[in-house]
């Protein structure tokens, strides 16, 4: 084997090492609260019974939205934004970086793009040789381009993106009430550890750690857990909420905001029944984008215009001239079913500046 494959190799089997420590972690974690604390420690039946069924609820939920965001594949973008063999080699062969822009100008040109490098370029992704699309990111980790990346994650070993970022909330969430709930039982056997109320026996030493670690966890979570809540809530990934996404008439950290709603429905979906699962609800295909710019980009053939968004509101304001949605599909299914929403978003004050921004909260 070649040097360098070995240590590709080694690289891979070293980055599952926290995923391993986090899976030792929650196997002690279960040992001790469902054998020590509540077989040996705890006496009564009742009490029994009640925390090892709201012990398994959370258990469960937490263990399967974790093992869904270590093994959902980042999604990568699909065929139509690679170059065609021709335009490919025209590129590599020409080495005056405007003629290749050219290039991919022309390549784009059929495509739904409404973001550009900060220099006003195509984004290309030389590496995987494929254009970029929207929101989509190169990870060096896992050596591609995922779509709507937010970042790589070492404690699933895996890129946190379009597939798995409601995978990623729930994980959040759920660890959030593992934590919490183990905290909040095992709190009343950790004050009587200091009263020398319990038992002498091995359960004790378990029952102090698990009140420690599960405390340690929740509040390490908790913030992450809030942060990443605003960022879907802004419908801002990681990467954008640093780097703000450029236009084509420039940056807007709120380009790909519709309002709190819409923001909330497109990691989520729009059917509340399934937010709390770890089932694939997010709405789009990650390659195309809602976005909300006030004028239509010229150079989109295919931008889905709203005749409708014309017309002037109730209190007889003039509303921008045209405003996309992008042409996403899925915002066609979308726009009829939310006109509420979306007349509630045109209700906000119309700005000098290029883009609206529709936060139903700002
Ligand atoms: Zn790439
Ligand atoms: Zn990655």
């Amino acid at each position: 084997m070649a040097p360098t494959h070995v240590l590709r190799c080694c690289q891979r089997g070293l980055a599952w090492i926290p995923v391993i420590f986090i899976a030792l972690v929650v196997c002690w974690s279960y040992y001790a609260y469902v054998v020590e604390l509540c077989i040996f420690t705890i006496l009564s039946i009742g009490e029994k019974v009640v925390y090892l069924v709201v012990f398994h609820l959370s258990f469960i939920m937490f263990v399967w939205s974790y093992c869904k965001t270590i093994f959902t594949k980042p999604a990568n973008p699909s065929k139509e934004f690679c170059l065609a063999k021709s335009e490919k080699e025209q590129y590599e062969k020409e080495e005056r970086p405007e003629a290749q822009q050219e290039i991919l100008k022309r390549a784009a040109s059929s495509l739904p793009l409404y973001t550009r490098t900060g220099a006003g370029a195509i984004r290309y992704c030389d590496r995987c040789q494929v254009i970029k699309p929207d929101r989509c990111h190169h990870c060096s980790a896992c050596d591609m381009c995922v779509l709507k990346m937010d970042h790589h994650c070492p404690w699933v070993n895996n890129c946190v993106g379009f597939s798995n970022y409601k995978y990623f909330i729930l994980f959040l969430a759920y660890s959030l009430v593992y934590c919490l709930f183990i905290a909040a039982t095992v709190l009343q056997y950790f004050i009587k550890f200091w009263t020398n109320d319990l038992p002498d026996s091995q359960a004790k030493f378990h029952v102090l750690f698990l009140f420690f670690v599960a405390a340690m966890f929740c509040i390490s979570i908790l913030s992450l857990f809030t942060y990443h809540l605003w960022l879907v809530g802004k419908n801002r990934s990681t990467i954008e909420a640093f780097r703000a996404p450029v236009f084509r008439n420039g940056p807007d950290k709120n380009g790909f905001s519709l309002g709190f709603s819409k923001n909330i429905a497109q990691v989520f979906g729009d059917q509340k029944k399934y937010w709390l699962l770890p089932v694939f609800t997010s709405q789009g295909d990650g390659l195309t984008f809602p976005t909300r710019l006030v004028n239509a980009d010229p150079e989109q053939p295919a931008a889905v215009l709203h005749p409708e968004l014309n017309k002037s509101d109730e209190d007889g304001a003039v509303q921008p001239s045209a405003l996309s949605e992008s042409q996403n599909r899925l915002l066609d299914n979308d726009h009829h079913s939310n006109d509420d929403q979306l007349t509630d978003a045109l209700k906000f004050e119309e700005s000098e500046t290029i883009t609206i921004s529709v936060e139903n909260e700002s």
